[in-house]
């Protein structure tokens, strides 16, 4: 990534300072904002400046398939927010995860990931790597002897996404860490719908992080982007020349979007954090909803954990109307404010019913497993008014039929 280095004091700042400011380097003409660098190649003052560049004597910018200023200023401003030494920002969040497994192993190794993935994850487990000879177990990702069950002398890595999606289940991830690290295996975590600001993987004992930072960094709705986190030794082992070699490269333009977004981060993260709370508050309290999820609530199934891994409950609401499919439908499509979307972290609220889209791939068993019934949906709460979300709940609600009625 970058060949700039934070300021001294840099890493002394607090996060909200370090969104804004963490990352930044001018060009010559001193520009306030962060400088967009559409450039494919990099000159050089001569051919031995070229040599020099190409042997690593002098840093600085080859070719923006390897590295890219704007980019480059993208990784460092996440790095310093995540507490990573490195960082490497990918084309989207599947290029993230796809690059931070296969980056780790080679045919005969093991990986281990918890089965509540999201979709595109788990095609990365269950069918590519086998193609590669790369074994998979899956395991129910919130009990621990699952885990140390599934370990192998081969077993290479541990994978899982907490919360997940979208029954926002919580894993304990210093405990998986320790059963990595027991093996020599790694940890990596998919931390999406918790936000770098909520949860912090490192610090709990995971190696490498992974985001879609097309989901809450962009959080505008606008544009594909995902970043890779991890020690320098170990971007260096699995990652640098994988991601160089292979380029699944961030445009310096999405950078720069990500980048202004990530100013604004706390303050986006904050306010839906407060809505999700209150709506999720809101709708356990509806007789037409039979089961609430929110790891904000006492009453989640991992509430424990959560409060000592996560520093708020995130974003994200799953809830179950008491019909099925039909209420959840009509549910879905009483909103007008909250818009029918697959999409997820964005300013708009955006609702979803993962039975029919976004694990609509798995057999209804996979899903009952997995807790998906065919009455969740999945709610993404943005930056709207909340009072304008709760009327729109209130009349989403009241186009659904109480049970008492329904069974009629
Ligand atoms: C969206 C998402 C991804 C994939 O990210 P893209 O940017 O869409 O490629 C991976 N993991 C989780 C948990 C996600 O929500």
């Amino acid at each position: 990534m970058t060949d700039f280095k934070p300021k001294p004091a840099a890493k002394a700042l607090r996060p909200a300072t370090q969104l804004v400011h963490g990352g930044t380097t001018r060009s010559p003409f001193g520009e306030t904002s962060e400088a967009l660098f559409l450039t494919q190649g990099f000159v050089y003052a001569s051919a031995e400046a070229a040599e020099a560049r190409f042997k690593g004597e002098d840093p600085g910018f080859v070719y923006s398939r390897y590295a890219n200023p704007t980019v480059a200023m993208f990784e460092e401003r996440m790095a310093l927010l995540e507490g990573a030494e490195a960082a490497r920002a990918t084309a989207s969040g599947m290029a993230a995860v796809t690059a931070a497994l296969m980056g780790q192993v080679k045919a005969g190794d093991h990986v281990i990931a918890a089965r509540a993935l999201f979709g595109s994850c788990l095609y990365i487990v269950e069918d590519l790597l086998p193609r590669y000879g790369v074994e998979t177990t899956l395991v129910d990702g919130a009990d621990l002897s699952q885990w140390k069950a599934a370990v192998r002398p081969q077993t290479k890595v541990l994978f899982l996404e907490s919360p997940t999606n979208p029954c926002l289940e919580v894993y304990d991830i210093r405990a998986i860490a320790e059963i990595a690290h027991a093996h020599g295996a790694t940890l990596v975590v998919d931390n999406v719908f918790a936000t770098p600001l909520l949860q912090k993987p490192m610090a709990l004992g995971a190696d490498c992080v992974v985001y879609s930072a097309t989901k809450h960094i962009d959080g505008q709705g606008r544009c594909l982007g995902g970043v890779i986190l991890a020690s320098k030794a170990f971007i260096e082992a699995n990652l640098h020349n994988f991601l160089r070699q292979t380029g699944p490269a961030l445009s310096p333009f999405n950078a720069w979007v990500l980048l202004k977004s990530l100013e604004t981060l706390p303050l986006r993260i904050n306010q839906q954090m407060q809505s999700a709370a209150r709506i999720a508050d809101f709708l356990s309290d509806a007789p037409q909803i039979s089961r609430v999820l929110y790891p904000g609530r006492d009453d989640h199934p991992q509430a424990e954990i959560v409060r000592r891994q996560m520093s708020g409950g995130g974003t994200m609401v799953a809830f179950e109307t008491a019909g099925g499919k039909a209420s959840a439908f009509a549910f879905a499509n009483a909103l007008s404010i909250i818009k029918i979307s697959n999409n997820l972290g964005d300013a708009k609220s955006l609702i979803t019913h993962p039975a029919t889209t976004t694990h609509q791939r798995l057999t209804p068993e996979t899903r009952a497993g997995l807790g998906i019934s065919d009455g969740m949906l999945r709610l993404s709460v943005g930056l709207e008014d909340v009072e304008d979300l709760l009327d729109d709940l209130r009349e989403a609600l009241s186009a659904v039929a109480r049970p008492h009625l329904a069974a009629e």
